[in-house]
């Protein structure tokens, strides 16, 4: 387990002065946040079961929530729906993701003005995965923005917007190496995001190095790690392969087995999270974002680890 640096202990994620040189015993968490990401459903039976995360986890007074985006706009009009609902009808924060790849810059430009009409205020600005096969090969066409420092800077230039990027702990799959990989995540804050969040992983030790490499490097805003509750190992695993995150041996061995008793894996997926989240707390960190997936019962639960309860509002009107 990761002892935390002085590096890290005094500049734990920039949301909480302070907080890393007085821990509370876990389970005591006045000074955590959360945010919660969606991914606009496909179908209506999804549909519902994305408004009943929604609803739960909202009773955990989120930071935000966040709506991803299909890469070359496939979800353009569900994400926007989506968003302007949380926003106006639930009545939390939100993010919408907007990804670049494959879309002309006026659309771009369009999507994001039209976010800001209907009062959004915050963007996750990414470049978007190309189309299979394209991989690190992957140019962009003329009039395109072709990485994501472009679209924060465009953003920027037109909007006000809060904005969030992507970072990658360890290292994103396309870069040349995780130096360039630093680089280029340096490029986005220096175009104007406030904050990144990363792409899940398993590896807290690889988390404390990539923060102790993004101070060194000048990198100041928070650096929120995205956390994974794992419902579905063997679809994690692949995942995992495709963005190149290594899952440790110790939690391959914990799934063993397990493959035909989904009560065992959902109480194991929230032990290994809970774990995961106890030691990034005592590396300095002070919010987490969760891959819901668009189902709230583990997210919800390692919150209440983390002694976060249901605003007392919500539960009368429960
Ligand atoms: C928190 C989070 C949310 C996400 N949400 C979505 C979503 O809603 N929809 C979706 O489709 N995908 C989403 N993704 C996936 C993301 O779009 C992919 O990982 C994508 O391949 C990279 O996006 P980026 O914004 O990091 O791109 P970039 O920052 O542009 O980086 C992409 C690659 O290019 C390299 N690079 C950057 N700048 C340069 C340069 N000037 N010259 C050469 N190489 C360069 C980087 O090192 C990296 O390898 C998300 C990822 C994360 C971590």
């Amino acid at each position: 387990m990761h002892a935390p640096s002085p590096l890290l202990a005094h500049s734990p994620q920039a949301t909480s002065p302070g907080a890393a040189s007085a821990p509370m015993p876990f389970g005591e968490r006045a000074d955590v946040g959360v945010s919660f990401e969606f991914f606009p459903p496909r179908d209506a039976a999804v549909e519902s079961q994305l408004w009943s995360a929604v609803g739960r986890l909202k009773s955990l007074r989120p930071a935000f929530m966040s709506v991803t985006y299909g890469a070359g706009g496939s979800t353009r009009e569900g994400t926007h729906r989506i968003v302007t609902r949380i926003q106006n009808e639930i009545g939390v924060a939100v993010a919408a993701h907007l990804t670049c790849v494959g879309s002309s810059q006026a659309q771009i430009d369009a999507v994001a003005a039209r976010y800001w009409s209907a009062g959004i205020r915050h963007i996750v600005a990414l470049r978007g995965d190309p189309p299979d096969g394209v991989g690190a090969d992957y140019r962009a066409r003329g009039g395109e923005y072709a990485h994501a420092d472009d679209l924060v800077r465009a953003l920027r230039r037109r909007h006000a917007f809060e904005i969030s990027v992507a970072a990658f702990p360890e290292v994103h799959p396309q870069a040349a190496s995780a130096q360039a990989d630093l680089d280029a995540l340096k490029r986005k804050v220096d175009a104007g995001a406030t904050r990144a969040i990363t792409q899940f992983f398993f590896d807290t030790d690889a988390f404390a190095r990539f923060i102790e490499r993004a101070r060194r490097a000048g990198i100041a805003i928070p650096i929120v790690p995205g956390i994974l509750p794992v419902t579905n190992f063997a679809r994690a695993c692949q995942f995992a392969a495709a963005c190149k995150v290594r899952i440790p041996q110790w939690v391959h061995r914990r799934f063993e087995g397990t493959d035909n008793d989904p009560d065992m894996r959902r109480l194991l997926a929230a032990m290994i999270a809970a774990e995961q989240c106890r030691v990034l707390y005592a590396q300095g960190v002070r919010h987490f974002h969760f891959y819901t997936l668009n189902r709230a019962e583990l997210s919800f639960a390692i919150c209440r680890m983390f002694g976060m309860c249901e605003d007392a509002m919500h539960r009368a009107e429960s």
